[in-house]
Order: C-alpha cells, then structure tokens, then sequence
C-alpha cells in the first residue's frame, strides 16, 4: 500500500480545511482584489501545511512527500492559488535550505517560513535563461567577505512580498553548470529591487515579478551549500517541486471532473440530461480514466522519493502527464458547460485559466520530456 493511516489522517485534514475555508466566497475575493488574505495563511499555517514534509525538529510536521502531495492535491481542488503558498515553504523555498543549508542558515531562514512568519523565493529563471537555466548571466563575484551579485531574475513566484530569496549565480563564468553558486538574500538588502508585478491569466493573489539586483553584497556566511554547487542544489529541488506540481494537476483535474459531473446531471438538452448522450458521457469516462493513471504517477513519484529511491523520472513522468491531462480534463470540462463554462460564474472558467501554466513552470513539458528521455538513454 503506498499510503498508511497517518496519509488517510492527513488527506482529510486538508480535504476538511480547504473545503471549510477556500469557500467560493473567499476565492471569488481573491479573484477580485489579487489579495490571498493574511488571516487565511495564518490558518494554513496553524494546520502545519506549510512543513507538512519539514522535519520537526525545523518546526515542521514531519510527515513525508506522500503527505506533501496529499496536501497540494486537496488544497488544490479547491484553490490552485492557495497550493501555491503551500508548495513554496514545502518545496522551492524551503527544499534549498534542507538540501544544502547550515544548522544556522536553517534556524535563521527555514524555520520563520515554516510557520508562516517570513516567505522565501526560488530565484533561478532569467529573462534569456528559462528551460536552459545553466544559460543564466547573473554574476557572483568574490570580494573580501563577500559575494557581490550583478543580475536579473524573471517570473519569480511571490518575489514582491518575499523577505528572503535564494538566488543562483554564475560564480566561474568558464565552467557552464558547474560554474553555478546559491545564495541566500535577504529582500530588503541594497541592491535589491523587485519588477512590477505581472498579470497573469490564473493563480491571482499571489504575485510574481523579476528580482533584479544591483551591486548586491551578499555576506560569505549566506552561500548555500559548496561553491559551485548550486545547480545540483537547483535540480534537486526541482525533483521535489515537480512532485507538488503534479500533486496541484491532479486536485484541479478532480474538480474539473467533479463539476462536470455535476453539470452534466443537471443539464438537460433535447428533453434529456446531457449525461445521457453518449459524446458527453464518454467524455467524462475518458478524463475520469486518464486522471486516475495520473495519480497513480504522482503518488508513486511521491513515494519513490520517500524510500530513497532515485525519482527524478518518476517525478518527470508524474509532472508531465498529470500538468497535460490536467489541461485536457479542464479544456473538457468547459466544453462540458457549453457557453456558461466561458463565464466566470462557472468553476471551471477559473480552473482552466489556472492550470494553464502547469505544463510551462518548474519545467516545461518539453523539458520534462528531456529528463525522460535522457535517463532512458543514458550512455
Ligand atoms: C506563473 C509563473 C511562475 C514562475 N515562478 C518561478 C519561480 O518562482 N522561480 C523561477 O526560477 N522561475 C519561475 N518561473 C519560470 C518558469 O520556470 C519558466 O517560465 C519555465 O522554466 C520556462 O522558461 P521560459 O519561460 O523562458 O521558456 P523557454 O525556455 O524560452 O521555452 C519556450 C518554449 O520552447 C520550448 N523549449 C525550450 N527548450 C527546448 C528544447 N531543448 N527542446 C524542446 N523544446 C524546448 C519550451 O518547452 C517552451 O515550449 C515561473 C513562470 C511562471 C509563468
């Protein structure tokens, strides 16, 4: 059995929260003013989300990455943009820190974001370096005790209201990925500035912008991990994160199912229920077989990782099909609805717009096509 009793636990704590407080009142809100209310992250943070898989002794809750996965699967069937504030402690904020971070650095950085206090960004894609992001073109430059960082990061996920963020720099321009170094900075530092926030088509209320920094003085004590490491710090982290994307793919996808169900019963055309036409209800037979092969994925991605196996396809697999078939179950969805699935009266107006990207971040498709293919074929 891939889940045991503490999974079950967990999976109904956040089914119970996210269906008690992401109410359609709350997100219609967000939709409106895109704010994420302070009070309902200080409620995420009260039920332990935010270190569902940080060890304890960080602050967390010590459960593993099939209880990370159960969780964004949950919150995001009823909010994608509420998983988002799930999977950055869990994943590319916090998954830096524990993979290469100091006894200090972890009590200084991850613990505040662990309970909610402080927000940490993963700073890695660059205005000419997204898919090859060993391509990047910040600098890194030793001086006395410090780092002195030069550079523009792009799309980064909460950077407006972020208190930290780990920055990856090119510290030996000669080595290509093996010239690349991790940082810890602090947002307020001089140098350090934010774009203007980007409009997004989904995931409104939580804010995404570049991070551009200035002459940047980056003390020798907020390196993370060894010189020249920071790639592999990069490509771990993103293991994990591709497990939480995947995880979010197959909560949308299961409200998409859910309320085309629903629709579907009710609807009626030609004097009968849309249900009862065989265009319509093979359809739902076809999203409904293709989300269960998903979570299959996801979950044996997730658990792979927690028998310290070596996931890195898996997870690739995982976050491919479920981001694409997520799209698929979505696009259907609203076909589904016919004219009203087009409204923003309709769920699935929101669910399409928000799982758009699922195939585009933490790797593109394409990319995870690569990784693929790559271990398949390897030499
Ligand atoms: C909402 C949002 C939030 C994000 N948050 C963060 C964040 O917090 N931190 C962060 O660092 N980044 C973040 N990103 C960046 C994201 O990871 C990148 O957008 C993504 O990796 C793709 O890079 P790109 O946009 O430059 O596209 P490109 O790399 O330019 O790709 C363009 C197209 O070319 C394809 N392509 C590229 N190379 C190949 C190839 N070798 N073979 C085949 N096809 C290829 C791609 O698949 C894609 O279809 C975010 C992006 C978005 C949209």
């Amino acid at each position: 059995m891939i889940f045991n009793e503490q999974h079950e636990l967990i999976r109904k704590l956040a089914r119970d929260f996210a269906k008690n407080e992401l109410t359609s009142d709350v997100l219609d809100k967000i939709e409106e003013t895109d704010i994420f209310p302070a009070e309902l992250l200080k409620k995420m943070g009260k039920a332990g989300f935010f270190g569902i898989k940080i060890p304890q002794e960080l602050g967390g809750s010590g459960s593993d990455h099939r209880g990370y996965a159960i969780v964004m699967e949950e919150i995001a069937r009823e909010s994608a943009v509420a998983s988002l504030y799930v999977s950055s402690p869990n994943s590319l904020g916090g998954g830096p820190l524990l993979l290469s971070g100091t006894a200090e650095q972890l009590e200084k950085y991850l613990k505040p974001v662990v309970t909610g206090e402080k927000i940490l960004a993963f700073a890695l894609t660059e205005p000419g370096a997204g898919s090859d992001a060993g391509g990047m073109t910040t600098t890194a430059v030793e001086d006395g005790d410090c780092y002195v960082l030069n550079g523009r990061k792009t799309f980064i996920t909460m950077a407006p209201f972020s208190d930290y963020a780990v920055v990856y720099a090119k510290t030996d321009m000669s080595r290509g990925t093996k010239g690349i170094t991790a940082f810890i900075i602090d947002m307020k530092m001089d140098g350090v500035s934010c774009g203007k926030p980007e409009h997004k088509m989904g995931l409104i209320g939580c804010a995404t912008s570049d991070i551009i920094l200035e002459n940047v003085r980056v003390s020798k004590a907020d390196m993370l991990g060894e010189l020249n490491q920071g790639f592999t710090n990069a490509m771990k982290t993103l293991d994990v994160g591709r497990i939480g994307v995947a995880a979010q793919s197959i909560g949308v996808a299961q409200a998409a199912l859910d309320a085309s169900i629903q629709y579907a019963k009710d609807r009626k055309q030609f004097g009968r229920r849309i249900a009862d036409f065989q265009g319509i209800s093979f359809m739902i037979a076809d999203m409904a077989t293709k989300l269960q092969a998903a979570k299959h994925l996801v979950y044996d991605a997730a658990y792979k990782k927690d028998t310290n196996q070596n996931a890195t396809t898996a997870a690739s697999m995982a976050k491919y099909f479920a981001s694409e078939i997520c799209n698929e179950i979505c696009a259907k969805a609203v076909q589904i609805h016919g004219g009203y699935g087009y409204m923003k009266d309709y769920r699935v107006e929101r669910l399409y717009r928000d799982c758009r990207v699922f195939t585009i971040y933490e790797g593109t498709s394409q990319v995870q096509q690569i990784v693929i293919a790559g271990q398949l074929l390897k030499k």
